[in-house]
């Protein structure tokens, strides 16, 4: 039988999956690593380790599954998106990469937008605003910052695509991550000749773009040695992992939206054709599907939001959980179900750590709103859980205006595994949701593109379709409905009459 690698080069570890090439899943073996915050808000970490991850995960899953390493017909990559590692000319890395998490280039993002013409101008040449975390202001801090370095650089590849480069000795990336560095013209799915030049960043710097499931080179005799794989074995582009993890779930169409409630909230839509926010306050990046894109909004503090709570308000249903041996989140979801629709005009706003869409503020903060003596405990959870809920439908939103369609929400994350999250979820969005067959995220995603680039299937979404499944459909209650669709305004609201109060507020502190 043929095997696909999946493999994900994550920011706490790599998780790599062997999947059958019917979709079955033979295994999975995650290796950690560790980051470092060499200053505050700086995040940095060791390509090597990746490399390391990948070598001792790739032949762990082999030995787990007692398959052959010749077996293996097509491996795909995914990983953390916008990190950036810089190659001398022999190859060898030159200082620590820059993730995605890391906040250092505030002065480089306005640079960057600035050089462009202004931030409309930036959203016309790469569909996107200038953000800390992207790879381009990475570049530019290296530039001022350690010059030595950037006189050296000859390569500059993300997270995966360094791992690729172990794997294949070639310089590739493909379109789904390359949006994610702010130099790609993702209309055209090419690097941005115009931006690199305003910019003066040298285009022989940057990798080969394919499409994500291109074969971007095989296997090296070396590569072979060291994880059990065979030489010539091909390694398709594969994805960033919100692309491929969309792969992953079978958002491959039109009408099909992801709403996952991690620690963030991310809500993830396909679009047939480039559809930008002409205030950049969601990402439009190429999908891992050829010639598509998607569009994103992120909510920082989704799932984050009631792991607070629960952290410090609830220890004494944490200490009861441990004693009945639950989890505490079905302890404070039951005890907040019972509280009404609306938590009986409680409201609280989730912004613990400011936010990306719809505000871009990170100054704005989380606060209850309209607390009286009547309200308890369990208001105050339905009350978080409610917010975290209005702010992924503030991404919806923002995306059905965009033009987007929205016709089949597919719920994942750990707030999916809640029926009553999932529930409220409908009610607030006003759709029925749905949960899916797959949970092995970008690392099943990358394996299916693998599948499609050597001729397992003709297509992503032919891949999706032969092997995920939805599996279980919540409505939405119409007398619920009609009661969110009248307290959502006031939600948004909060915010705009709160918004000069959190600057002060930030001022000050
Ligand atoms: P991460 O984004 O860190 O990978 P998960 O996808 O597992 O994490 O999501 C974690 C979040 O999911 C928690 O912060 C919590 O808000 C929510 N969650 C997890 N389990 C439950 C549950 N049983 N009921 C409600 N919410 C839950």
């Amino acid at each position: 039988m043929g095997y696909l690698l999946g493999i994900d080069i994550g920011t706490s570890g790599t998780k790599t999956l062997l999947v059958t090439t019917k979709g079955r899943i033979a295994a999975s073996v995650t290796v950690e690593y560790p980051a470092y915050a060499p200053k505050p808000a700086w995040s940095e970490q060791v390509p090597e380790d990746w490399w390391q991850a990948a070598i001792a995960s790739i032949r762990a899953v082999l030995k787990k599954a007692k398959v052959k390493g010749a077996n293996v017909t097509g491996l795909g990559l995914s990983g953390q998106m916008h990190g950036s590692v810089f190659l001398d000319k022999a190859g060898k890395v030159l200082r620590r990469a820059i993730l995605w998490n890391d906040q250092r280039t505030g002065a480089e993002c306005e640079a960057i937008t600035r050089a462009a013409g202004g931030r409309k101008q930036l959203i016309r040449m790469v569909a996107n605003p200038a953000l800390t975390g992207f790879t381009a202001p990475k570049i530019l801090w290296v530039r001022t910052h350690e010059p030595r370095v950037y006189a050296k650089t000859a390569k500059i590849l993300l997270p995966k695509d360094y791992v690729r480069y172990r794997l294949t000795g070639e310089f590739a990336t493909e379109v789904s991550d390359a949006s994610g560095t702010l130099l790609l013209d993702v209309r055209r799915r090419r690097w941005s000749t115009k931006l690199l030049g305003l910019l003066k960043i040298d285009r022989d710097l940057l990798p080969e773009v394919y499409e994500s499931q291109e074969v971007s080179g095989c296997l090296t005799a070396e590569a072979a040695k060291v994880t059990g794989l065979a030489a010539g074995t091909p390694v398709v582009g594969g994805g960033g992992d919100q692309a491929a993890g969309a792969v992953g779930g079978g958002i491959v169409r039109r009408g099909a939206i992801s709403a996952t409630l991690g620690t963030s909230g991310v809500v993830f839509a396909h679009a047939d054709t480039v559809e930008t926010d002409p205030e950049g306050r969601v990402h439009t990046f190429c999908h891992a599907v050829e010639g598509k894109w998607h569009v994103m909004g992120v909510v920082l503090a989704a799932g984050g939001s009631l792991q607070w709570f629960r952290n410090t308000l609830c220890q004494d249903l944490v200490r009861k959980a441990k004693r009945e041996k639950v989890d505490p989140y079905e302890l404070i979801t039951a005890a907040a179900a019972k509280v009404a629709p609306g938590s009986d005009g409680l409201y609280f706003l989730p912004y613990l750590t400011g936010e990306r869409t719809p505000h871009a503020d990170p100054s704005a903060r989380a606060a209850w709103v309209g607390l009286s003596n009547m309200h308890t405990r369990a208001h105050m959870a339905r009350a978080v859980m409610e917010g975290a809920t209005y702010a992924m439908r503030d991404c919806l939103e923002i995306i059905t205006r965009m033009g987007v369609p929205v016709r089949e929400i597919r719920v994942a994350g750990g707030g999916a595994r809640s029926p009553f999250w999932r529930s409220l979820q409908a009610d607030i969005y006003r759709k029925p949701v749905w949960t899916v067959s797959s949970e092995e995220g970008p690392a099943y995603g990358v394996a299916l593109l693998a599948g499609v680039g050597t001729g397992v299937w003709k297509s992503v979404p032919e891949a999706c379709d032969a092997t995920i499944r939805t599996l279980q459909a919540t409505k939405p209650t119409r007398k619920h409905v009609k009661r969110y669709d009248a307290l959502y305004p006031e939600y948004g609201q909060l915010y705009r009459s709160l918004k000069a109060d959190f600057a002060r507020i930030a001022a000050l502190a």
